[in-house]
Parts: C-alpha cells; sequence; structure tokens
C-alpha cells in the first residue's frame, strides 16, 4: 500500500495533474505506476469516476446517502461538493490489471469489494452502509434476457410490431399487417385521448378488429401473442357461452370480468386491455326463426355498447352479477375488442355475390373463375357478412375486417421449426437436458406436415401427430445413457421403420 507523507513533511514533488508542488499543496499520493497526484486533483478524478460508474453500473434502487453525512463518519473518506465521497483503498499492483473489471460483481475473490479503478478500489457510502451491504452492479442484459415486451405508452411504429409478431407467427402476413397498424393507431389514441389538451380535439375512432379464418390458422395465437408482446392484459372469451341478460349462460359484461381478473383487478389496466370474443360467427341472426334469438342477435346487440365504449357495472371475481358480488366500474372505451370466427358458408356468399357481377353482361365466362380461389374471404364485405347473419351495428362497430389464410403443408413446416417456441424446439430442449441431441429429417417434418394439413384442423394438429410419435421416444430414451443423437424420420412417423440412434462420442 503507497500512501502519502504527512502535510507538514519537505517538499517531495510536484502533482502530475495540476503541476503544483507538494509544499503548496500538500501530501501526494502516489497511483500506480508511480504517478503523483495531489489530494485535490485526487478527488476530482474519483468524482469523475463515481459519476461515471454510478451511471453505468449502479442499480436505481441504491440509494445514494447525503455527501455530508457518510463522509464525516469515515477516517479515510475524502470530501468534495454535492458528490457522496467514496473512500479510497489502495492495492498492490497486479500483473493483468485487467482481472478486476473482469469480475462482474466487481466483488475480489477474496472478499474485498469496491470498485476497482487503476491499481485503486473506490469504496461508495453506500457500500459502507448497513456493515456488509454490497452494491449490486447493474447486470448488462444479454441478447436474450432483453426485454421481450414492449410499452404501450411508446409503442414501436407498425412495421416493428409486425417484426415481432413475425419471430413468432408464421405466414398470415396480410393479418400480422393490419394488427400492427390497427394495435398502434388504437394506443396512440388511447394516450392522445389522456392528453388533456386533446381531449376536444378530431375524436379517433377504436380499431376494434374482426378476423376471419379457418379453425387452426392462428387467429387466438395471434391476440395471445399480441398481448404478450404489448403486455396488457387478455380476456379471451367464447361467443357461443354469451347469452342474453337474463337467460342460462353469460352475460356479455362477464367479458369484462374475466378482463378485470387478468389485470389482477386493476381496472386502470383492463381499461387498455384486449379482449378476444373467438367464435363470433356462432352468434350469427338465427334465419327463418320465430323464437326469441337469446344467444344469437340478442348478444350482439347486448355486445354493442361495450364495442363503442361505455361505463359498465362488472362484478369482480365472478363472471355474473348478484347480490354477493362485489362490482366496480370499467370503462370499455380503450378496450380494444378483437373478434375472431372460423365463418362456415361464408365464402359461398362471397362467391355468389362475385360470380353475379361478374356474370351480367359480357363477363359472363367468368362465372367459375372464383371456386378454387384460396383467397376468398379476403375478398368479404360488409354486405356479405350482413347476408351471413351479423347485425350492421355489430359489424359498424369492428371497422378493420381481415382473412387469414388456411396454412398449407410449407406454413405447417416453418410452423414446426421456426418459431421461437416452435415445437420441436421444445422436445430438442427437453432431450437435451438429458445430454441427447434429437434431430428430425426433412422426410419427418414432410410428413407430419402432411398429415396435419390432411387432418383439418389446422396447425392444432401439429401437436397431437408430434405427441403420438414421441411418446416412445420420450420414454425410451432417457433409459439408455449411451445414446447421444436420435434422429426422427418419415418412415419412422409412419410405422415403417426406427429413428436413427448416434451412440454418444
Ligand atoms: P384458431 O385460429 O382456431 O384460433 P389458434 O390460434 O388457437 O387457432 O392455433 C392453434 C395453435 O396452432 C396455436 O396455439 C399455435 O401454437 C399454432 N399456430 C396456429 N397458427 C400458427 C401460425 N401461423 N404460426 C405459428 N403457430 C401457429
Amino acid at each position: 500500500m503507497n500512501n502519502t507523507d504527512d502535510k507538514d513533511k519537505k517538499d517531495d514533488g510536484f502533482c502530475m495533474m495540476c503541476r503544483r508542488r507538494s509544499s503548496e499543496v500538500g501530501p501526494l499520493v502516489t497511483v500506480p505506476p508511480g504517478i503523483t497526484v495531489c489530494h485535490n486533483c485526487m478527488q476530482d478524478m474519483m468524482n469523475q469516476a463515481m459519476r461515471l460508474f454510478r451511471e453505468q453500473h449502479l442499480t436505481p434502487e441504491t440509494s445514494e446517502p447525503k455527501a455530508s453525512e457518510k463522509a464525516e463518519n469515515t477516517g479515510k473518506t475524502v470530501k468534495s461538493g454535492d458528490e457522496p465521497a467514496a473512500e479510497v483503498v489502495f492495492e498492490e499492483k497486479k500483473d493483468d490489471p485487467k482481472d478486476d473489471e473482469k469480475k462482474d460483481d466487481r466483488e475480489k475473490s477474496d472478499g474485498s469489494f469496491g470498485i476497482p479503478f487503476g491499481g485503486i478500489r473506490f469504496i461508495l457510502p453506500e457500500m459502507m452502509q448497513n456493515n456488509n451491504a454490497r452494491v449490486k452492479p447493474k447486470k448488462k442484459p444479454k441478447e436474450e434476457e432483453l426485454p421481450d415486451v414492449m410499452d404501450i405508452a411508446n409503442l414501436p411504429v407498425p412495421h416493428e410490431i409486425k417484426a415481432r409478431l413475425d419471430e413468432y407467427v408464421i405466414g398470415q402476413e396480410h393479418a400480422k399487417k393490419v394488427m400492427s397498424v390497427a394495435v398502434y393507431n388504437h394506443y396512440k389514441r388511447v394516450r392522445r385521448q389522456e392528453e388533456e389538451a386533446f381531449r376536444d380535439d378530431v375524436v379517433i375512432e377504436k380499431s376494434n378488429m374482426l378476423m376471419i379464418g379457418p379453425t387452426g390458422c392462428g387467429k387466438t395465437y395471434l391476440v395471445q401473442t399480441l398481448a404478450r408482446l404489448l403486455n396488457v392484459p387478455l380476456a379471451i372469451t367464447d361467443a357461443t357461452s354469451l347469452t342474453e341478460a337474463g337467460y342460462i349462460g353469460d352475460d356479455v359484461e362477464s367479458v369484462l370480468s374475466k378482463l378485470l381478473a387478468a389485470a389482477d383487478n386493476d381496472v386502470e389496466r383492463a381499461e387498455h386491455g384486449i379482449v378476444f370474443i373467438d367464435e363470433i360467427d356462432k352468434i350469427a341472426k338465427k334465419k327463418n326463426t320465430t323464437s326469441r334469438d337469446v344467444s344469437g342477435e340478442s348478444v350482439q346487440q347486448g355486445l354493442l355498447k361495450l364495442l363503442e365504449g361505455a361505463d359498465v357495472e362488472v362484478p369482480v371475481g365472478a363472471s355474473s352479477k348478484n347480490a354477493m358480488v362485489p362490482q366496480t366500474t370499467l370503462n370499455t372505451k380503450n378496450i380494444l375488442f378483437i373478434c375472431g370466427g372460423a365463418f362456415p358458408g361464408l365464402d359461398e356468399i362471397v362467391k355468389t355475390r362475385l360470380t353475379k357481377s361478374f356474370t351480367m353482361g359480357f363477363n359472363a365466362h367468368l362465372k367459375d373463375a372464383f371456386d378454387d380461389d384460396p383467397d376468398l374471404l379476403s375478398k368479404t364485405t360488409m354486405e356479405d357478412l350482413r347476408e351471413y347473419g351479423m347485425i350492421p351495428e355489430f359489424i359498424g362497430r369492428l371497422p378493420m375486417v381481415f382473412a387469414l389464410r388456411g396454412l398449407d403443408k410449407e406454413a405447417m413446416k416453418r410452423i414446426l421449426t421456426e418459431p421461437k417456441n416452435a415445437i420441436l424446439k421444445q422436445y430438442q430442449k427437453l432431450l437435451a437436458m438429458d445430454e441427447v441431441k434429437l434431430e428430425f429429417d426433412e422426410s419427418a417434418l414432410d410428413v407430419i406436415a402432411e398429415q396435419a394439413v390432411a387432418r383439418d384442423t389446422g396447425a392444432r394438429a401439429l401437436r397431437s401427430i408430434i405427441e403420438e410419435f414421441m411418446l416412445d421416444i420420450m420414454y425410451e430414451i432417457p433409459k439408455d445413457d449411451t445414446i447421444g443423437t436420435v434422429t426422427i424420420t418419415g418412415d419412422y412417423i409412419l410405422g415403417k421403420g426406427a429413428p436413427v440412434i448416434g451412440i454418444r462420442a
């Protein structure tokens, strides 16, 4: 340890920072590798270093005591202006000065602590607080630790939202694009409304959405992914469970109870949430019925005020109102409603309308042009939905209508392997825990995808197919610890062969 002489002693050199002699500035501090500095310059250097260090490394929760309070308590502490003082501990120069910097926790293995700076360790007042308290450095987030969620108060632009969706949802480009724009506009509108200055400004309408697409094509998954990325509460409900108030079934307000529950009963959070109503086609107006349509048209009527924005009395912690359940008021004007449904038979309505317009006049030869059009549903209009049985007031409150396509073999193959949490990756991870490498060759992917398309239940079929043949693998492989790799082939899935096993090196 190098230290300084007494202040009263002879002149023993000059400060290499301010160039003044020690007879003028008092005892000098020698910093490895032999630099002499006066107390004042030393203090300035330390303050600079502390400021930088605090900015870069300390957790925000580190509370800093006032400089004067702590400085007075520590003998070796050097005081300065506004900055909390720091204690200086000198140490022997090391062979490799980078050693200390490499230590992420800023703590020496021998137990001494402090922030290494050249050959010195700085000890901040907060480190001295309550005896052995250690200052936790702010951990640099690793690539994969980057926050997965976006901030709805400061949303990224639509193409960035879509890029995040791309990481999870395969294909459905148009749907992802529409949703990114709708969500961006929605939360921009919410923010604008909350700002006092814009209260009486142009009223931007809500971007509630209607998704049309076959089962298993990713409607629910898209909404779930979006809500997770936006970190907003999500309530998923099935329109078939809803009935007009007073009849057996859930009232429409029950969707808001679910949302409130998803927001941990935080009303403000719930008011910025998303409600997804699936199977919306099931509440289409029944044709040719004389009885009261309590689960169809009446439910659409009941949903109108929620979609539009209203103060609704919501039971807390229950799905139906009764005298025993506490209630709270939820305003729905900033809740994003997304409805989804397969709308079987809608394609025929669209086709008939399109064909009718084309068979008139000279275009009569185009009569069959829409028979095999995979994008038929994307041509859906409000008129078609009305014809289907949705009441105009209801569809009028869902301004964004878009269709999702059924998944083909190529999309199925991509869903197997590409998303961040792809099913195959999940199995690979599970077996990796047993130090076994699981692989699927191209023929296996082809067979799984073909079988999934044939089942006609969309991507939902993938998991059940995989689970069927993976059962034996997951059961047998951990038995034998000589196995290093397992390759699943198409023949194995078809029951015509065994998986290819590799022995550990
Ligand atoms: P639905 O359209 O009937 O609501 P889901 O969204 O529930 O279908 O899809 C079922 C499952 O299939 C999802 O949980 C998801 O794992 C998978 N899936 C469906 N579509 C996609 C897609 N486009 N990309 C990735 N995974 C998908």
